[in-house]
């Protein structure tokens, strides 16, 4: 099991991605916590949905951690105590 604090394709940058009512995205540290300062807000209208997306758009998962890039990946995401880990 490893901690996901970076992209597992490319190992760049990882946003994790809140949609509520606005978008707040959060950077992910080293030791796999999400940044407290949100980097942007933007509008999305309502919605309730989280995601980690990768800054090189390489990995992308949607709002149940079901990675949709790449296509039939085989990473498995699970959140364990507010932290989130490849198993
Ligand atoms: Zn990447």
């Amino acid at each position: 099991m490893k901690i996901l604090n970076k992209c597992p394709i490319c190992g760049g940058k990882l946003e994790y991605n809140t949609l509520c009512q606005y978008t707040n995205v959060y950077y992910v540290k080293k030791n796999g916590d999400l940044t407290k300062q949100r980097k942007r807000k933007e509008d999305n209208g309502p919605m309730d949905c989280s995601f980690f997306s990768c800054i090189n758009s390489d990995f992308l998962t949607d709002c149940e951690l079901n990675v949709t890039v790449p296509k039939d990946s085989k990473i498995i995401i699970s959140q364990i105590n507010g932290r989130y880990y490849i198993l």
